[in-house]
């Protein structure tokens, strides 16, 4: 079951379902702002960094 993070794991930002987000290999979540930052490169397992697409529904 993949669970929908509703925060960055970085700076506790709010990401909204619909709106857009990062995520990793093993479900690290991001807003974008800081992913683009890293690099897409997650800090926390070096795994890389994609965009979460809008949850549709
Ligand atoms: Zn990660
Ligand atoms: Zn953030």
């Amino acid at each position: 079951m993949l669970e929908m993070k509703t925060n960055c794991e970085k700076c506790d930002c709010g990401l909204s379902k619909e709106g857009e987000a990062s995520i990793c290999s093993f479900e690290c979540t991001f807003c974008v702002p800081y992913s683009e930052a890293m690099q897409r490169v997650c800090p926390n397992c070096a795994g890389e960094l994609v965009r979460r697409p809008p949850r549709t529904l």
